[in-house]
C-alpha cells in the first residue's frame, strides 16, 4: 500500500480530459488534495467538476493555457501544491517545464529534466541506446543536413523514413518508397518539424516492412532501482498513431519479454532515468526487436499494463516523485490474463478519421465484469475543437486474449454516444476481424484490412457485425423510449439479441 499521508498533501494536474480525471482519482485514493487547471473553453469540463479546486490558466488555444508555464506555476504557488502531474501531451515531455518546477521547489511527477532532454531528441536517444548495447532501427544516430539525408538514404536502401529528431504524434515523419520522392520528402519533413516542434532537425532510418509496435513499461526510483512491467502491443495504428493497445503482446514469450525488458532497463539506467517511462520498439517477422524511442511520461495506454500487473501506475509515479523506493521487485511481478484498450476518439472512422467535435446528446457507458472506462465526457458536454479528439478509453480484461476481446465486443455494443461521430463502430469491426482475433496484427493492419473499405469485413463475420449494429441501434432507441415519461420500455430485451448473436456465431 502506498501511504498517502507520508507524501504530498496537494498535487496540481497540468492537463485536461480523461487523463486529468485519472490522476485526480489516484490523488483521491491517496488522500491527496488536488488542483485542476482549465482553459476558458474547458470551464464546464468533467475534470474541472471532479477536482477539489480548479483555476483558469488562459484562453482556449493550448499555447496560451495548457502550455502556459507561468500561469500553471503561479496556480501551483498560490494553491500551495507541492507537486505537478503533467499527464501526457502538453507539458509532459517538456524539459524546460520540468526544470522550472525543479527550480521553483515543486516536484515534477516525471523524470528529471536532463533525462527528458536526453530522450526528447530521437537522435540523442538512439546514440544512448547504441552505447547501451540496445539494437536500434538501422540508420543515422545524429541530425543530418539535407544532402546527408539523401546520401544516407541511398546507403541504407529504400524504403526509408525521414523523421523529425524532436518528433512525436507521427508529425514530421515522411516515408520514402521511391528515389524520385526523396528531395520533396526531406523538405516536407524539415518544414513540418520546424512548425510542429520549433526545431527543424531531421535524420533518416530504414523503414521496416510491416513491423509490430511493442513497447516496454519501466519504473525507476531515485535509489537506483529500475524494473520493467512487461510489454504492450500497439500495432493497430492510423496515421502512425495508436488506436488499440493490448498487454501482453500475442507474439512475446517470456524469453523475448526478458530480453526486451532488460534492454529497456539498460537504456533507462544509462539515461539516469527516474519515474515511469516507456521504451518503444519495432519487432520484425523474425522477432528481432529494434529500439524506436523513449516516451518520458505516462502513456495513454498505461491502463492495459495496470490491468495485467495489478499496479496503479499513477500512484507509483507519485510515490517515486515523493522519493519513496520502488515497492516491487522484478521477480515479484506477474502478468495475469490479458487486457485490451480501445481509444474512443471524437472522429469519423468512415471519413478517414476526421475530427468530429460537437455536443454529446446521448451517452450510455458500458459496465460489467472486466470492463474499465476512462472518460472525460458526460451527456450534454460539448467536445471542443481546440484539443486532441480523444474523449475516452475503454479497457477490458480477460483471463486470456480471446476473453478480453469478447468482453470488448460486448462492451462496445453497450457503448452509445450520440451527437458526434466516434471510433466505436470502427472498434466493433476490429473485434470481429479474423486477423485481429488471431493476433495477426502489424502497423499496416488498418490500411490492409480497412482502408478505403469502411464496411469491409469477412463474410463469415458479417452476421455478427450486423447484429452488433442492430443491438447498438436497439439500445439507443430503447434509451430514448425509456427516457420518455409514462412509457414502459420495449418488450424486447437486449440480452435476447445477444443470445441470437451467440447463436449466429456457433
Ligand atoms: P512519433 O514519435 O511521432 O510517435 P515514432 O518514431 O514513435 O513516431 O513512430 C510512430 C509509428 O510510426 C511507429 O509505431 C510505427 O508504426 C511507424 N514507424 C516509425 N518508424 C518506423 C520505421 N523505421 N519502420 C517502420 N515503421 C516505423
Amino acid at each position: 500500500m502506498i501511504d498517502g499521508g507520508a507524501m504530498f498533501k496537494k498535487i496540481l494536474i497540468a492537463n485536461r480530459g480523461e487523463i486529468a480525471i485519472r490522476v485526480i482519482r489516484a490523488c483521491r485514493e491517496l488522500g491527496i488534495a488536488n488542483v485542476a487547471v482549465f482553459s476558458e473553453a474547458d470551464r464546464s469540463s468533467l475534470h474541472v467538476r471532479y477536482a477539489d479546486e480548479a483555476a483558469c490558466v488562459g484562453p482556449a488555444p493550448s499555447a496560451r493555457s495548457y502550455l502556459n508555464m507561468d500561469a500553471i506555476l503561479e496556480v501551483a504557488r498560490r494553491s500551495g501544491a507541492e507537486a505537478i502531474h503533467p499527464g501526457y501531451g502538453f507539458l509532459a515531455e517538456n524539459a524546460e517545464f520540468a526544470r522550472r518546477c525543479e527550480a521553483a521547489g515543486i516536484a515534477f511527477i516525471g523524470p528529471p529534466s536532463q533525462a527528458i532532454r536526453a530522450m526528447g531528441s530521437k537522435t540523442s536517444a538512439r546514440r544512448l541506446a547504441t552505447a547501451a548495447g540496445v539494437p536500434v532501427v538501422p540508420g543515422a544516430i545524429e541530425d543530418l543536413s539535407d544532402a546527408e539525408v539523401e546520401a544516407r538514404a541511398r546507403e541504407i536502401g529504400l524504403p526509408v523514413v525521414i523523421k523529425a529528431a524532436a518528433g512525436g504524434g507521427g508529425k514530421g515523419m515522411r516515408v520514402v518508397q521511391a528515389e524520385a520522392d526523396l528531395a520533396s520528402a526531406i523538405r516536407a519533413a524539415r518544414s513540418e518539424a520546424q512548425s510542429a516542434f520549433g526545431d527543424s532537425a531531421i535524420y533518416v532510418e530504414k523503414y521496416l516492412v510491416a513491423p509490430r509496435h511493442v513497447e516496454m513499461q519501466i519504473l525507476a526510483d531515485r535509489h537506483g532501482n529500475t524494473i520493467y512491467l512487461g510489454e504492450r502491443e500497439c500495432s493497430v495504428q492510423r496515421r502512425h498513431q495508436k488506436v488499440i493497445e493490448e498487454a501482453p503482446s500475442p507474439i512475446v514469450d517470456p524469453a523475448l519479454r526478458r530480453r526486451m525488458g532488460e534492454a529497456a532497463v539498460r537504456l533507462a539506467r544509462a539515461a539516469g532515468y527516474v519515474n515511469a517511462g516507456t521504451v518503444e520498439f519495432l519487432v520484425d517477422r523474425d522477432r528481432n526487436f529494434y529500439f524506436l524511442e523513449v516516451n518520458t511520461r505516462l502513456q495513454v495506454e498505461h491502463p492495459v499494463t495496470e490491468m495485467v500487473t495489478g499496479l496503479d501506475l499513477v500512484k507509483e509515479q507519485i510515490a517515486i516523485a515523493a522519493g519513496e523506493p520502488l515497492r516491487h521487485r522484478q521477480d515479484d511481478l506477474v502478468i495475469r490474463g490479458a487486457a485490451i484498450e480501445c481509444r474512443i476518439y471524437a472522429e469519423d472512422p468512415f471519413q478517414n478519421f476526421v475530427p468530429s467535435p460537437g455536443r454529446i446528446i446521448g451517452l450510455r457507458e458500458p459496465g460489467g465484469a472486466g470492463v474499465r472506462i476512462e472518460s472525460g465526457v458526460y451527456e450534454g458536454y460539448e467536445v471542443p475543437v481546440h484539443y486532441d479528439p480523444l474523449i475516452a478509453k475503454l479497457i477490458t480484461w480477460g483471463q486470456d486474449r480471446l476473453e478480453a476481446a469478447q468482453r470488448m465486443r460486448r462492451a462496445l455494443m453497450e457503448y452509445t454516444i450520440h451527437g458526434i461521430k466516434t471510433t466505436i463502430p470502427f472498434h466493433q469491426r476490429v473485434m470481429v476481424d479474423s486477423d485481429f482475433l488471431r493476433g495477426e496484427i502489424d502497423t499496416t493492419f488498418i490500411d490492409r484490412r480497412f482502408a478505403g473499405r469502411p464496411h469491409a469485413w469477412d463474410d463469415s463475420q458479417r452476421e455478427v457485425a450486423l447484429v452488433a449494429g442492430a443491438l447498438h441501434v436497439f439500445l439507443r432507441d430503447q434509451a430514448r423510449v425509456m427516457a420518455r415519461p409514462g412509457r414502459v420500455g420495449s418488450a424486447e430485451s437486449p440480452w435476447k439479441l445477444a443470445a441470437r448473436q451467440a447463436a449466429l456465431r456457433r
